[in-house]
């Protein structure tokens, strides 16, 4: 999984964390988090590009995963601001339906094939998506992904297929700014 892709994901737990923190926010960003990022073996990781702290750690099936820190764990005061929107595009509420509704009539790879061609490009080793809710233990469902990325100036369409190229769902993803 290269780099854009574990943003990109990372961009998904934001959105499905944001409900979730509902914590008063301090006016002193915390300054301990530096410091625990700097421990060696440390699971709290800085990432430059956008700013933020994230804890890493091991999924079940080898994999990767990290979860971007809002709030110290510790002290409770607000992480250092995030620039990661300012890397990405703006895509508008009516972009957003326009995408949709012109992928979202489409039941199979195969059909979206027959009226976009091939996929541009594939996320080489699929997603991984973890859906939290308040009753059930956290659940990872890992799903192929076609990209189709001529369709927008500002966002790149990914298609979640089911293993019988079926179509699970669809995510509107922001473009990187070029630099
Ligand atoms: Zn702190």
């Amino acid at each position: 999984m290269n780099n854009r892709h574990k943003c990109i994901i990372a961009l998904i737990l934001i959105s499905i964390c944001t409900s979730l923190s509902s914590v008063n926010s301090s006016e002193i960003p915390c300054t301990d988090l530096q410091k625990y990022a700097a421990e060696k073996g440390s699971p709290i990781v800085y990432e430059e590009e956008t700013n933020e702290y994230h804890i890493k750690y091991k999924q079940e099936n080898g994999g990767e995963s990290s979860i971007i820190i809002r709030y110290c764990p510790s002290c409770g005061a607000e992480a250092p601001k995030s620039i990661r929107e300012s890397l990405f595009c703006k895509v508008s509420e009516a972009e957003d339906k326009r995408l949709n509704a012109l992928f979202g009539k489409f039941k199979s790879l195969e059909k979206v094939k027959e009226k976009f061609g091939e996929p541009d490009s594939w996320s080489k080793s699929g997603i991984s998506i973890s859906i939290f809710n308040a009753t059930e233990k956290p659940q990872s469902k890992e799903f192929k992904v076609a990209i189709f990325s001529k369709v927008s100036e500002v966002a790149d369409v990914w298609i979640e297929l089911n293993n019988d190229n079926t179509i699970h769902g669809i995510m509107i993803i922001p473009k990187e700014k070029k630099k």
